[in-house]
């Protein structure tokens, strides 16, 4: 009885299941529908356009935290080695996070949680 699936147990490997494809892969902003791009130099993990995250991080692109609520900037730190740290708090478990703004993201966006800041 217990044998009667053995032929199908055999899956060959798909891309989006290789090792290392999750901590640098595009995404479908969760927030506003954007369709994030890689980001190559190093673990794409927030929204370009509205700043938004995924709480699914301990550590910087761990996949370690089975949270997965949304990640919303409330505000800047400027560090004087990391340059741009955004703040976030989520929605679901109301912890606080924090992660490098990449090159990319929408300045406009950074201005805004920098005048929030004060
Ligand atoms: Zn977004
Ligand atoms: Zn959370």
């Amino acid at each position: 009885m217990q044998t009667r699936n053995k032929t199908y147990q055999y899956r060959p490997p798909t891309p989006s299941s290789r090792r290392f494809a999750k901590n640098d892969s595009g995404f479908v902003c969760m927030n506003c529908g954007e369709l994030v791009a890689p980001l190559l130099t190093s673990s794409r993990d927030h929204c370009t356009k509205c700043l938004c995250s995924l709480h699914c991080d301990i550590n910087p692109g761990d996949r370690a935290n089975s949270c997965h609520g949304i990640l919303f900037p409330i505000g800047i730190e400027r560090d004087s080695k990391k340059g741009i740290v955004i703040i976030y708090h989520c929605d679901t478990c109301h912890e606080y996070h924090r992660c490098r703004s990449a090159p990319d993201d929408n300045y406009d966006e950074i201005v805004r949680l920098a005048s929030r800041n004060k």
